[in-house]
């Protein structure tokens, strides 16, 4: 939003493609206490604000996943689930990604499947729900769901023994060893076949909570150089190794990963694009 804003003010044809939810990862914070001029607020309040600003310009939005892009030519394509876009420009500010399960969860989502308990915890109150973890990566996503869950059974792929010794919350249970089989019910998510040291068994659940961390996703790379960790390089101005394509925000290769200076890559970006 940061990028559009620059670039539309430079009175350029702007078009902002979210495939979800404008905002990213900002509608998941609780709390933003880091943001210069707003000394306390919420992850969705902050974006309602970004909003209006891109809403006020006339920014046009569109709502489509990109899914294939070509760089190579002057002219870059984006190619997307509903549409194709060209530009004589393209800033990639797709941050980071959930890490999937790799099993059958796209048959959930919406339907018992989650990637956010900060986001989704209220639609499972009271209710007996998973989450997929790996060495503890699901552990404060189960603290946050014990605040409105009947019970959370974290289930982890490493051995949390020791964590399983010291959790003193009766709503949380910790399994180690758990391999994720897959996921069951005819409509709705209704549990979770695992394995666990050699032995199949289904733990009911109406949610399932994947938090298995966050990565970049590469699909609208299209050949720009990354980093050994997958991340954009690109040099101080934000541009990549394929001319007129930038990348900003947490998808670019850089110490510090805040809102704060996704929001200065983009203005850079959106300015020189
Ligand atoms: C729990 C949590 C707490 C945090 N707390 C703070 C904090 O207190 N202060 C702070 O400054 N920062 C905080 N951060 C970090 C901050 O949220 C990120 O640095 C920031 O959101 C990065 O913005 P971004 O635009 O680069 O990426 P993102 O926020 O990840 O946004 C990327 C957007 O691109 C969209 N997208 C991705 N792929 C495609 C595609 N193929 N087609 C179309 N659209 C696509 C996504 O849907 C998403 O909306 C926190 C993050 C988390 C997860």
């Amino acid at each position: 939003m940061s990028a559009a804003i620059y670039a539309k003010r430079r009175g350029k044809n702007v078009v902002l493609i979210e495939k979800l939810a404008l905002g990213g990862q900002v509608n998941t914070i609780p709390k933003i206490e880091n943001f210069p001029s707003i000394s306390t607020t919420d992850g969705i309040s902050l974006v309602q604000k970004f909003s209006k600003q891109v809403e006020g310009l006339s920014i046009e939005i569109v709502y489509d996943t990109i899914q294939k892009v070509d760089y190579v030519s002057q002219v870059k394509t984006l190619f997307g689930q509903k549409d194709k876009y060209k530009a004589n420009s393209v800033i990639i500010a797709t941050g980071l990604s959930y890490i999937e399960l790799g099993k059958n969860e796209n048959d959930y989502v919406g339907k018992g499947l989650s990637y956010c308990a900060v986001c989704d915890a209220n639609f499972f109150k009271g209710e007996k729900v998973c989450v997929a973890s790996k060495n503890g990566s699901g552990l404060k996503e189960a603290v946050v769901l014990s605040e409105v869950c009947e019970k959370v059974t974290v289930l982890d792929s490493g051995d949390m023994s020791i964590y399983a010794q010291v959790n003193k919350n009766p709503k949380i249970e910790v399994l180690s060893n758990v391999e994720i089989e897959k996921l069951i019910g005819k409509d709705l998510l209704t549990g979770v076949e695992i394995v666990q040291n050699g032995e199949k068994q289904i733990i009911s659940c109406k949610g399932l909570f994947v938090a298995l961390g966050k990565k970049p996703d590469q699909t609208v790379f299209g050949g720009v150089k990354v980093d050994q960790n997958g991340f954009i390089i690109t040099d101080e101005n934000m541009r990549t190794s394929m001319k007129g394509v930038f990348a900003v925000g947490d998808v670019r290769s850089k110490v510090l990963k805040q809102v704060v200076t996704a929001c200065s890559d983009g203005a850079i970006a959106g300015q020189l694009a």
